[in-house]
Parts: structure tokens; C-alpha cells; sequence
């Protein structure tokens, strides 16, 4: 069976292919689907061919656990509701650095003299059994270090989006210690490169990272999440490639670079929508500013469902601007057939989307897509801007913070920079909530209190149905 090791290879080969190919049809949402399904046969592909590498130990532990882990996920995956999908990409995000870290452990533990198995066959039972490389160790102490951080940090964000924990934990001194505990990791990290392996610095090690990923996550929070959840998603991705290396596993470095590179553009793009810096989102910015904000002057003033279909129905340009809102709503069948309805009537309607409304990337535009709602008729930020001055109407169902013309105008608030869809530029604003809630920063939001804006109180996909059988009474 000597060609068994170079079939595996092949396999991975072929895996890494479908990965990236993939990844490729995941940029359009027409294919995107088909990129889901394309990578996840590359990584069953690369799973089953793992199985067969020659000399590997404990396939029946590691098949229950596989076992487990995809049931685990089917349910959970298929139980999701569409506004939890951010809490769930951080936690399986978080497990996958965790599975990093634990490689990372398994080895330093076995270089240390723990009597460990590696994937490989390879096992380590008395101390300097034997002397690895500076390199190998390198990588397993930084891939360890990079998915321990990712781990706990996830599972801080996970907690924090599913409500569990405060969005803002911030005590006196916290950069400072911060910054001693990351200084202690790296400084026992290059011990334990230098060779001096034991089992209390070995773990000593550990939970100092774990800290430091708590630590540094806390702090964050409101509108800089996203950035966030996308770092940690690229770190799990290196943390992946660096122990894919250790256990010179193919497959392990093209997946966890490919994640690591995609996550990383993802984190550009999120900090470029919201105008921070990486760093400002790590290590400043929002503490700071965190309870800021000025009262604003003026009431809501609201609206009946058969006047504001009215103002639209003889409108000649309509924006309709979604938000986390229409998707706890499920509006959005509804808000496309009001689209239909209107254009029917001939008003030129197109879908305003900013990059961070509802509650993960894509979104708004994956709630649309799943209505119907054609792409040519979907704008993102930059192109329907200009545009609001000659709109006549704009419609903002469930979105709040992305619409806040605070983020321009106010310092003391704690999106101010983040760029905003320019709702308030529209000559009128009809804005369908159910009450005085505040959107995911907390803060209230000027916009409502505009001459130029009415509220149109209620449930998104109820509001949205007033307004359709509105307008289909207009005609009739
Ligand atoms: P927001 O969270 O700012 O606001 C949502 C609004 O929807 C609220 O004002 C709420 O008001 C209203 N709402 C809630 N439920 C309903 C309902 N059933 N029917 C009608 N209205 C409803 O949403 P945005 O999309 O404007 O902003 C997204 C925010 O989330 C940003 O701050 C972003 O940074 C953050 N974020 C984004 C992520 C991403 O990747 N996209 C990830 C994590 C966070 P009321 O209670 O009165 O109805």
C-alpha cells in the first residue's frame, strides 16, 4: 500500500481546489449556494482521506467525535433562526481556533514528555524523546497562542451578541492589564521556543492566552462586533495553517490560509464600512465613547399605514431601506411585494443595503435574495446615496443605527464616524418600527425626530402588509 500516502495527498489536493473554487462562487449570491455545497465536499473529502493516512492511531475516539460534532452542528444548523446567525459563526468560529490551540497543546505537551499520540503516528512517551526544531515549536506556540485567543474571544462575542453578558465591560486599568497579560504570554511562549518544555509552563502558557482573549474582548462592543467576529475568524484561519504546518497536514494549511485571508479582507472591508481602524476597534474608541450622546429635541411623529402608502403610491423614485428589524420580522416577502406593487404603478424602487445593517455580513442582501428580490434592483451604500436628494420617499424597515445621521454629526456618540446610509437627505422618511426601542448601539437616533420623517409603529412584516393592502386598495 505504498501509494496510499500519495493518493491522501491527491485527495488533499483536490479538497484545496474545492475549497477555493468554492470560495469563489461564495462572492456572488447567485452561486453562492453552490460555493457552500462546493467546500463542504472538500472538507469531507480531506476528512475521509485523513482516515486513511498510514499508521494513524485512535480512529474509533476520533469517529465519535466526529460523529458528534456533526449532529451537534446539523441540529444546531438547521434550528438557527436567521437573527441568531452572528452568535453562531462566533462560536463555531471560536471551537475551530479552540481545535487549533488544543493541536497546539497536544504537541507542546508531547515535546514536553506527556505521553501523547500525534495524528501523524508519532507518539512521545518520556521527555526528549524528541528534540523538535526551533521552527516546528515556533509554529505550534503561535498557531496555540493565535487560537486560544480566537477561542475565548469568540466565546465572549458569542455571549455578548446572544445577550448573555453586557456589551460594554470596562474597569480602570483594563489596557494596561491587557497588555501585561499578553506580555507574559509571549514572554513564557518564547520559552517554551527556547526549548525548556514543562508541563506548568506548558499550561501557565495557556491560560494566559485564554485570558488575554477574554480581556481584550470585553472592552468591545455595540457597533464594532463585526469587525470583531471577522478577526477572530481570520485568526482561527491562521491559527489552522500554523499547526497545519507542525503536523505538516496539506489540507490543514490550504483550508486555514484560505480562511485566514478571506477572514482578513472581510475584517478590511468591516472596518472600512464602519470607518475605524482596526486598532481604534481593539484598543480604544468605543470604552471611551461608550455612553455618549446628546438628547435630541423634537417628538416622532407618526403615521397611518393608508397615508403612507399614499405618499408612496404617487411618489416617482422610492428607497426602501432594511435592518436587523425586518429580519427578527421575517418581512421581507412582504416588503417585496409592496416593491412589486409600487412598480407596477411605475415608481422606480431600488433596496438601499449598508454593509453592517442586521446582524452579519450579507444580511440584508441573503433576506432579499431568499424573497426574490432581483439584484440589479439592490444598492449598496456608495452607489444610492447620492441618490436620497432626488428620492421622494424612503422607506427604513427595522434598520436604526445605519440610518443615524448622529454617526456624522455627533462626536460624543459612539458610532460617530461610521459611514450612514443618507436617509434624512430623501424628501420624506417613513420609518416602520414597533416603538421606542433603540438598535443595536443603544442610542437614540435623530433621524426619528426629522420634519421631514414619520413612524409608522408595528411589527416589520405586519406594517409591511398594512401598507401592501393599502396600496392595493388605492387601485381598487
Ligand atoms: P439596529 O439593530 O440598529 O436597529 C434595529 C431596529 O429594528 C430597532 O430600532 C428596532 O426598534 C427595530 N425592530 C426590531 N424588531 C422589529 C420588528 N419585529 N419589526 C419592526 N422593527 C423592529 O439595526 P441596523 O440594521 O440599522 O444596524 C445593525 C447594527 O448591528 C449596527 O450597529 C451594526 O454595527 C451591528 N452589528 C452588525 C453586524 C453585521 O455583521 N451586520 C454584526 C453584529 C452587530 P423597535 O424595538 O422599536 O422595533
Amino acid at each position: 500500500m505504498a501509494w496510499l500516502p500519495t493518493l491522501v495527498k491527491a485527495c488533499y489536493f483536490l479538497a484545496a481546489l474545492l475549497f477555493i473554487l468554492g470560495l469563489k462562487r461564495m462572492s456572488s449570491p447567485r452561486t453562492a449556494r453552490g460555493g457552500i455545497a462546493w467546500a463542504g465536499a472538500g472538507m469531507l473529502l480531506a476528512t475521509l482521506a485523513t482516515f486513511a493516512l498510514p499508521g494513524l492511531q485512535h480512529r474509533g475516539p476520533m469517529l465519535a467525535a466526529l460523529a458528534l460534532g456533526t449532529a451537534v452542528a446539523w441540529w444546531s444548523g438547521r434550528r438557527v433562526a436567521m437573527t441568531a446567525m452572528p452568535q453562531m459563526v462566533a462560536l463555531y468560529n471560536g471551537l475551530g481556533g479552540g481545535a487549533a490551540a488544543a493541536i497546539g497543546a497536544v504537541e507542546l505537551a508531547g515535546f514536553a514528555g506527556a505521553t501523547v499520540t500525534l495524528l501523524d503516528g508519532s507518539a512521545f512517551t518520556a521527555s526528549g524523546v524528541e528534540a523538535p526544531g526551533t521552527v516546528p515549536l515556533a509554529l505550534a506556540v503561535l498557531g496555540a497562542l493565535i487560537g486560544a485567543v480566537s477561542f475565548a474571544g469568540s466565546l465572549v462575542a458569542f455571549a455578548k451578541l446572544q445577550g448573555w453578558l453586557d456589551r460594554r465591560l470596562v474597569f480602570p486599568g483594563q489596557r494596561a492589564a491587557n497588555l501585561l497579560v499578553l506580555l507574559a504570554a509571549l514572554a513564557l511562549g518564547a520559552v517554551l521556543i527556547g526549548g525548556q518544555l514543562a508541563l506548568p509552563s506548558i499550561t501557565a502558557f495557556f491560560a494566559l492566552a485564554l485570558a488575554f482573549g477574554l480581556l481584550m474582548t470585553l472592552p468591545i462592543g455595540g457597533a464594532d462586533m463585526p469587525v470583531v467576529i471577522s478577526l477572530y475568524n481570520a485568526c482561527t484561519g491562521l491559527a489552522v495553517a500554523l499547526e497545519g504546518f507542525v503536523l505538516q497536514n496539506e489540507a490543514m494549511i490550504i483550508a486555514g490560509t484560505v480562511v485566514g485571508a478571506a477572514g482578513s479582507l472581510l475584517t478590511q472591508l468591516m472596518a472600512k464600512a464602519m470607518n475605524r481602524s482596526l486598532a481604534n476597534v481593539l484598543f480604544g474608541g468605543f470604552a471611551a465613547a461608550a455612553g455618549g450622546g446628546r438628547a435630541i429635541a423634537g417628538s416622532q411623529k407618526p403615521i397611518e399605514a393608508a397615508d403612507a402608502a399614499a405618499m408612496m403610491a404617487y411618489a416617482e423614485r422610492v428607497a426602501i431601506v432594511p435592518g436587523y428589524g425586518m429580519a427578527v420580522a421575517q418581512a421581507q416577502h412582504k416588503v417585496w411585494e409592496l416593491a412589486r406593487l409600487l412598480r407596477e404603478r411605475g415608481v422606480k424602487v431600488r433596496f438601499a443595503i449598508h454593509p453592517v445593517a442586521g446582524r452579519m455580513p450579507g444580511h440584508m442582501n441573503v433576506l432579499l435574495a431568499e424573497a426574490g428580490v432581483p439584484y440589479d434592483l439592490i444598492a449598496d451604500m456608495d452607489d444610492i446615496n447620492p441618490e436620497f436628494p432626488v428620492t421622494d420617499v424612503a422607506l427604513v424597515i427595522g434598520a436604526n443605527d445605519v440610518v443615524n445621521p448622529l454617526a456624522k454629526t455627533d462626536p460624543a456618540s459612539p458610532i460617530y464616524g461610521m459611514p450612514i446610509l443618507d436617509v434624512a437627505a430623501a424628501k420624506q422618511v417613513i420609518v416602520i418600527k414597533r416603538g421606542r426601542g433603540t438598535g443595536f448601539a443603544g442610542i437614540e437616533n435623530a433621524l426619528f425626530y426629522a420634519d421631514n420623517a414619520r413612524l409608522l409603529y408595528g411589527d416589520g412584516q405586519a406594517a409591511a402588509a398594512e401598507l401592501v393592502a393599502a396600496l392595493k386598495s388605492l387601485d381598487g
